[in-house]
């Protein structure tokens, strides 16, 4: 079996080799604690920096379990090296040793967003209104930096700490990539999770279109987030066990404020999910319009959503009895044609070169 090569121009891109630690070994620096969590290739531990006594979370990724041909590793290091922004999870520095890599990154405390919501008890639209502008702000970064996202879902929304003005964050970019159009144009590669994928994935998917624009399609999946994040349910709910319903239910753009639950959520806001789900990606907001949105520039109601606390715990809940969050956590255990398993993301190149 080949090795794999990290070299700082192959992974880490033009900005690698900054980030990377040559002046010694990744024990020189600092001191390992606990487990934080555990991902496909290893640990994630906290880790305390030897100089300053600053805590850091360590990815720690055993290079056996790399496949030399998947370039993911590299694309999520270059990413990484790449991101300095408040809501996106961020790089302090990364070490390339023999038989690991170790990704030093800064350390949230406050778990995943909907865990975060579900145990503070309360919930409003302007609670809401704050995440979701968090999550357009880090996401519109990533946009102007030429990366899109590509698997936007409540697993992957981070809190930096337990208390009640955390900011969310972005994190997970296993499945971002760099694009070569920086507008986000003439994507190929079919990839993301079912529930949250955009119509004009699916229609490349069964070969009806042959490109689709990834920047677009991460607006779409953000609209799907702000409407789980306001009602506590998916939209396309109905179909959640069965993947070809869910994927007809996603082209015909099947889906409504339903449930008694948006009774109480304005107007506005109602409107800003409308116009990130809009099926026509000409007529889609872009997340930066989001961003200048009337819902999103102002304060919102703060009248509170006991359904959709109730719905969100009832979600997160059935979540983890499914066993799922493992599975969604599983970073780069991809199917490759994946479309079997509803819940899984999947990743799908019809080029079966770029970025698998
Ligand atoms: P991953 O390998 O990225 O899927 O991460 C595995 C698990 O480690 C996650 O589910 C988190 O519980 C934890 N984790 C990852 N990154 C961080 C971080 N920056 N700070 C704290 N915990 C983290």
């Amino acid at each position: 079996m080949d090795d794999i090569r990290l070299d700082p121009a192959g992974s880490g891109g033009e900005f690698g080799h900054v980030k990377l630690n040559k002046k010694g070994s990744f024990k020189d620096f600092y001191k390992v604690g606990s487990i934080l969590g555990e991902g496909a290739f290893g640990v994630v531990r906290l880790v305390t920096c030897k100089s300053d006594h600053s805590k850091w979370a360590v990815k720690v990724i055993d290079k056996r379990k790399v496949d030399p041909g998947d370039h993911s590793l590299q694309t999520e290091i270059d990413i990484l090296c790449r991101v300095k922004q408040p809501n996106c999870i961020c790089l302090r520095e990364w070490f390339d040793e023999p038989t690991r890599v170790l990704l030093v990154m800064e350390l949230v405390t406050g778990g995943t967003l909907l865990d975060h919501i579900v145990n503070s008890g309360h919930f409003n639209e302007e609670v809401g209104r704050k995440i979701f502008r968090d999550l357009a702000t880090g996401l519109e970064y990533l946009h102007a930096h030429g990366i899109a996202h590509r698997d936007l879902k409540p697993e992957n929304f981070m809190l930096s700490s337990k208390s009640p003005d955390a900011s969310v964050k972005l994190a997970d970019y296993g499945l971002s990539k760099i694009l070569v159009d920086p507008a986000g144009g003439n994507e190929r590669t079919v990839c993301g999770t079912p529930s949250y994928v955009a119509p004009e994935i699916l229609r490349c998917m069964t070969g009806k279109e042959e490109t689709y624009n990834a920047i677009a399609a991460d607006a779409w999946s953000l609209g799907v987030n702000l409407f789980i994040i306001l009602s506590g349910y998916p939209p396309f709910w109905r179909h959640k066990t069965n993947q070809k319903k869910l994927f007809d239910a996603i082209g015909r753009n099947d889906w409504s404020f339903d449930q008694t639950c948006w009774k109480d959520i304005s107007v506005d806001a109602k409107k800003m999910i409308k116009d990130l789900m809009e099926p026509d990606v000409e007529k889609r907001y872009t997340v930066k319009q989001a961003l200048q949105h009337k819902w999103c520039a102002e304060t919102a109601s703060e009248k509170a959503l006991p359904e959709t606390l109730a719905n969100l715990s009832e979600f997160t809940h059935r979540f983890k009895k499914a066993g799922l969050a493992v599975l969604f956590k599983t970073r780069l255990t991809r199917l490759v044609t994946g479309l079997k398993n509803t819940g899984k993301r999947f990743i799908k190149s019809p080029r079966g070169d770029d970025d698998l």
